[in-house]
């Protein structure tokens, strides 16, 4: 990458003080990183520049054909007042991955870290101080070549936006009832459920209405080809405690590879408990809730880290878990995972990265 040419604004924003709220994704900070693509030229023009309005071509094929693609991952300040991100490298080879389906060109992994790295710490006073408070951090890249037709784009931008979140959770755990999705799928083999693209999401919505209607808050979404097996849920991956034994299903095309997953398996594999990457039928975890072995469910993502499960609704069928509570091995993932990431536990699995 080209060395990084930095714009500082003239006029700051006045921060949110400390103990004000920071409702999630709305407060965004002074400066962006852009960086344009150009065929034939490659990446170029890296650029940290007052955060502002974007200037597009109405023809910008993004908005007509979604070429598209999206990371989120945060920036945790730790006791000392250093700033850390967790496993970046891995947001990294994922923001490759979504390209590379997608027919974008590449953002090679070290500039997408030392593009992340260089924001935040231009941003660094940005980066709450509360317990349980981040910088949200949201990469993402457009295809910007004014164009009526389907074909990759011959332009980007790749831009990155911070925003200052609270604690997602403000009193404990608060387990979450998820309705089953029976009816509309998220991805197929061959798709882009594997990816962060828009579009997935665009198509989901239609489901978070059905579920909301019916009071429960997120979509457990089921395979695409039998709408038989647990796949993951809105924006979380999904993990199952039966009998002891604990399932998520295998990330092969149509699962997001969430890093709250992965490291939730490698946790769990060190401490022992038996981990079953397989295809899990629906069937299988409501018979389990009715002979009370659904021992625990929790999704995992970076906003909320884990997020308890107490309740299933499938086919008017309702599963009760832990009766409404948050599980014990749930409860120790989020302990271990929050405590890595605000530097509050030792991090023996070296998965942080210093910024400042
Ligand atoms: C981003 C995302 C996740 C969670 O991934 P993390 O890397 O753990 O934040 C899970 N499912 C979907 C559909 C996602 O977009």
């Amino acid at each position: 990458m080209q060395e990084i040419r930095y714009e500082l604004t003239k006029t700051p924003k006045t921060k949110p003080a400390p103990g004000d709220p920071l409702p999630f994704g709305s407060i965004f900070t002074d400066h962006m990183f852009v960086m344009d693509y150009t065929e034939g030229t490659g990446w170029h023009d890296p650029r940290i520049v007052p955060y502002a309005p974007l200037q597009l071509d109405p023809a910008a094929m993004v908005l007509h054909y979604a070429q598209e693609s999206f990371e989120g991952m945060k920036a945790y300040r730790t006791p000392d007042g250093s700033i850390q991100l967790f496993r970046p490298e891995k947001n990294a080879a994922r923001f490759k991955s979504t390209h590379e389906r997608m027919c974008m060109p590449v953002v090679p992994e070290e500039d997408f870290v030392a593009a992340i790295k260089a924001l935040v710490k231009v941003e660094k006073d940005w980066v709450p101080t509360q317990a349980g408070e981040s910088l949200y951090i949201r990469p993402f890249c457009i295809a910007t070549e004014a164009h009526l037709g389907v074909k990759p784009a011959e332009t980007y931008q790749f831009i990155i936006i911070c925003c200052p979140v609270a604690a997602y959770y403000k009193t404990g755990l608060n387990p979450v009832k998820i309705y089953v999705e029976d009816k509309y799928v998220r991805a197929t083999p061959g798709g882009t459920g594997y990816i962060k693209c828009g579009g997935n999401y665009a198509a989901s919505l239609i489901s978070q209405e059905t579920a909301e209607a019916l009071g429960y808050s997120q979509t457990l979404w089921l395979d695409g080809v039998e709408r038989k097996y647990v796949e993951e849920v809105g924006s979380m991956n999904c993990f199952f405690k039966i009998d002891g034994t604990v399932y998520t299903a295998p990330t092969v095309g149509t699962v997001l590879p969430g890093i709250t997953r992965m490291s939730c398996i490698e946790l769990l594999k060190k401490w022992g408990y038996k981990v079953s990457v397989d295809r899990l039928p629906i069937a299988d975890v409501m018979k389990a809730g009715k002979e009370g072995k659904l021992e625990e469910v929790f999704g995992t993502g970076t906003a909320a880290v884990i997020s308890p499960v107490g309740e299933l609704r499938y086919e008017g069928e309702v599963a009760k878990i832990n009766n409404g509570k948050t599980g014990k091995l749930t409860q120790k993932l989020y302990d271990t995972l929050t405590g890595i990431q605000w530097g509050k536990l030792p991090d023996d699995m070296g998965w942080t990265t210093k910024v400042c």
